[in-house]
């Protein structure tokens, strides 16, 4: 295991899209990171740079205490000490598991017998015990991704890379590899960097949740903090389903710009301070109250009530905003009239009124707690 130090690194790739943009990331020995951000994002293309399959334009990547790439170093992928495992498992539909998962100890030219005592060990840790000689065509799908897992970590890497390495599995078997994924990086102690585009996963499982949108890092955090402290209006819409409303901050409290959303100076959290500012104001889910409204009374219509285990999650059409709320103490029909009020909310003042241009996201806004 090693630790990774990531450090302004931008890579464009030659088209000129953008791929990453002033990336800085100190990754600890035998943490569990986690990547997520929306589609195009640039989460794969960070991985790939730590993996050396991208040459960064500018920036260094250091694994342990060797620079693998900068300026003046390039080092092959190969020579990186990794682990790897993407969605699609690479792995040979000819070969046996046994073939397979030895395949990395063979090139390192490591003897035939201490291959195999290597590879049934991997076998048992990943649980798939004497499964040596079968074919990857009679197995599972959730078996041939954990065959890849255990090629990935059969050379004993110094640090694992995930690409949506649970992503194409269905969701019972998804939820056990998660659980297994775990106890076994864990137990040894790997480094992990795992890519993945659901953000319930990413935050399960890591020590660390890493949120990337346009190419650039919008926040690093432990998942407590992201999901309560969320940096940016952002960061609170992707993790937390927050739904937002430009506006206007003063003493007395928040005003939507052109919409009736308006909450009271005592239920708005922000370090912005008592001065007026333009920014917006994230609302989360579970601090939206609906009640049961007479016809005419209601403000918002139920356009969606989903059953969930920890509240409803409801949908309300709020004058032209769907405003999502999870609801534990009824669950309201679609089309029915609601009361809607707003228990607490999160303001970001624009980025702009601070004098930051060129923010990673126009409408969003800057840390403010
Ligand atoms: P993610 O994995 O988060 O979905 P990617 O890292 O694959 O995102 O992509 C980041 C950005 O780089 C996107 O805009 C994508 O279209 C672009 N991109 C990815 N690969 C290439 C490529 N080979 N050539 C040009 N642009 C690319
Ligand atoms: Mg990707």
């Amino acid at each position: 295991m090693s630790s990774v130090t990531i450090s302004s690194l931008s890579l464009t790739y030659p088209d000129g899209t953008v791929g990453l943009e002033g990336i800085d990331l100190a990754i600890a020995n035998g943490e569990f990171i986690a990547l997520v951000g929306p589609s195009g994002s640039g989460k794969t293309t960070l991985l790939r740079s730590i993996a050396g399959f991208l040459a960064p334009t500018s920036g260094s990547i250091t694994i342990g205490d060797t620079v693998v790439a900068d300026a003046k170093t390039l080092v092959a992928p190969e020579k990186r000490g990794l682990g790897m495992v993407f969605q699609q498992h690479a792995i040979w539909p000819h070969w046996d598991v046994a073939r397979n998962v030895g395949y990395p100890l063979k090139l390192a030219g490591v003897s035939r017998t201490d291959r195999a005592k290597r590879v049934a060990e991997v076998l048992e840790t990943v649980g798939l015990a004497g499964y040596e000689k079968r074919n990857p065509s009679t197995l599972s799908g959730g078996q041939r991704q954990r065959v890849a897992l255990a090629r990935a970590i059969v050379g004993r890497p110094s640090v694992l890379l995930l690409d949506e390495a649970l992503s194409a599995l269905d969701e019972p078997l998804r939820d056990a590899l998660r659980l297994e994924l775990q106890t076994l990086t864990r137990s040894i102690g790997l480094t992990v960097v795992h890519v993945t585009h659901d953000r319930d996963e990413a935050l399960a499982l890591a020590d660390r949740v890493v949120v990337l949108d346009a190419g650039r890092i919008l926040q690093i955090g432990a998942p407590p903090e992201l999901v309560t402290r969320p940096a940016s209006a952002a960061v609170a819409r992707f993790l937390s389903d927050a739904t937002l409303f430009p506006g206007e901050l003063s003493t007395a409290g928040f005003t939507a710009t052109d919409h009736p959303c308006s909450v009271d100076a005592a239920a708005i959290e922000t370090s912005t301070g008592p001065a007026v500012s333009a920014g917006t104001l994230a609302v989360l889910p579970e601090d939206v109250q609906l009640r049961p409204a007479q016809e005419s009374a209601g403000s918002a219509v139920v356009t969606s009530s989903l059953f969930g285990r920890s509240g409803n999650d409801v949908v309300v059409d709020w004058r032209g905003v769907a405003v999502r709320c999870r609801v534990a103490s009824y669950r309201p029909l679609v089309g029915e009239n609601v009361a809607i009020s707003i228990g607490r909310a999160l303001f970001f003042a624009d980025e702009s009124e601070l004098g930051d241009v060129g923010a990673p996201h126009g409408s969003s806004t800057t840390r403010v707690f």
